[in-house]
């Protein structure tokens, strides 16, 4: 009787419309809601009656989740989401478990030929998608759209199906090479490794037999593609579905070149961003080639500072030479100057220490192809082992690349764009006014660089490997 008086209490109080529906509408005003949402937040999806339908609107996913909503599986998430008993409304739950029974009726109908029928128009991720939807579909459909979906060739269909797990997987991560989801073994405290090969975050099977997804860092550092997951799948998720962009920066020093590099990673509106700042003493008036023994690994042919994909097609390295070529010399001890110059004024003239660097090396670069930027500056650093000469030109090296959301390897459009992966990535237009060096530098330091944005290579030529341009 005690429970019977609560609930009539609770109508009449209520004035027969559900809580949950109310509290909400009383954080979000009605006229706030936007067209085709009900009051639950979901976009509703009419597939039997009326013309709101499912074409024009090829979102598999919102189409999917319609057909789950509108049918029998929404009386046991409401039930789920009204626990407490009591404030169930009872005229609400039988309006909608009737509805349910009439649509599980009409679901019923369709023989299971037709269904499979229609998921031959559907792509092996969404019939395995349609597939899982609900119970239904699965004793309609059975276990076929699965199968497709592990064949070999459906690799990337698979990917696709796994990451959309990737919220409720924080103790997991996909592996790409294998397409599975590998058990991470040292969770929350992934640290990346100058042998990152046999150091991976799971144990799998693949690590030492494929080539694992990364990008080049500089001269014999590369970051694997797992710790962009991890950075990101941190901010879109929560603290136990990866680790800090913070722990992945690093400065180090290759005493085999002289070059000192430093890597700092930020997220931005769920994208990782990186800026890769090296440098290297410059010693003034370099020929050619001591300039390319500066710049260049004799190994592989590649600058020792960190590129994108396309550094061979621009002017990068045409910039870094002009720029080496500013360095000015350092002054002449009082007894040469007294030999050279017989005038007064010409010894206590001190010559400017400097750099001025010209009109074509000053300005910031963007590569047209990719979310990239550089900037090649002459500036000043102590050289603590040079007893001397305590200061000297350094010249340094700075990129910022956007390295994409974390989705995968070959579907995150920045991450091919800056591996040279795919070639339809429009930097200028994909960018936009504000570059990925004025984002990183306005949250990190406050300040954008001062200098202005040119594109890397205004011709668009394409020297490629076979020119020696480049060199
Ligand atoms: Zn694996
Ligand atoms: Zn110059
Ligand atoms: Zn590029």
């Amino acid at each position: 009787m005690a429970i019977f008086a609560r609930i009539t209490r609770k109508l009449k109080s209520d004035k027969q419309r559900p809580a949950k529906l109310r509290r909400r509408n009383s954080e979000a005003p009605p006229n706030d809601r936007q067209e085709g949402i009900n009051e639950l937040g979901e976009r509703e999806y009419s597939v039997w009656s009326d013309a709101s339908t499912l074409v024009g609107t090829r979102d598999h996913t919102d189409m999917l989740h319609g057909l789950a909503h509108d049918g029998f599986d929404i009386v046991v998430e409401r039930l789920n989401s009204q626990a407490g008993g009591v404030e169930q409304d009872v005229a609400e739950l039988r309006r909608l478990h009737e509805l349910s029974e009439r649509n599980k009726t009409r679901f019923n109908e369709i023989p299971a030929n037709i269904w499979r029928h229609i998921t031959t128009f559907l792509d092996p991720a969404d019939a395995a998608h349609l597939a899982l939807t609900s119970r239904l579909f699965l004793e309609k459909l059975g276990n076929e759209p699965l199968d497709i979906l592990n064949l070999p060739e459906n690799r990337h269909y698979r990917i696709r199906f796994l990451n959309q797990m990737d919220a409720q997987l924080p103790l997991h991560l996909l592996c790409f090479p294998c397409g599975v989801y590998h058990r991470r073994t040292n969770i929350g405290n992934e640290r990346p490794k100058i042998d990152y090969v046999h150091n991976p975050p799971f144990i799998c099977p693949k690590s030492t037999s494929t080539v694992l997804p990364r990008m080049r860092l500089a001269h014999g550092r590369q970051l694997p593609y797992y710790f962009v997951q991890l950075a990101t799948r941190r901010a879109a998720y929560s603290m136990h579905h990866g680790i800090k962009c913070d722990t992945l920066c690093r400065r180090w020093k290759d005493h085999g070149n002289g070059w000192t590099h430093q890597s700092l990673y930020m997220i931005h509106e769920g994208r990782l961003l990186l800026r890769m700042r090296s440098q290297i003493f410059a010693p003034p008036k370099l020929t050619v080639t001591a300039q390319r023994m500066l710049l260049y690994d004799r190994d592989d042919f590649k600058p020792f500072f960190s590129v994108c994909a396309h550094w061979r097609d621009g002017e990068l390295m045409n910039v870094c030479k002009c720029a080496l070529s500013h360095v000015p010399a350092p002054p002449e001890s009082l007894l040469r100057q007294i030999r050279a110059s017989p005038r007064a004024q010409d010894w206590v003239t001190k010559p400017n220490l400097m750099a001025r660097q010209c009109e074509f090396c000053r300005p910031a670069r963007r590569c047209p192809e990719c979310p990239t930027e550089y900037l090649l500056e002459i500036s000043i650093r102590e050289d603590k082992h040079d007893p001397v000469n305590q200061f000297k030109h350094v010249l340094v090296a700075t990129r910022w690349s956007d390295l994409g959301d974390g989705t995968s390897p070959t579907a995150s459009k920045e991450w091919c764009a800056i591996n040279g992966l795919k070639a339809d990535y429009d930097s200028f237009s994909s960018v936009g006014r504000r570059a990925v060096a004025g984002t990183f530098e306005s949250q990190m330091s406050g300040s954008i660089p001062g200098q202005r944005m040119i594109s890397l290579n205004p011709k668009k030529t394409k020297r490629g490997e076979d020119e020696h341009g480049w060199y």
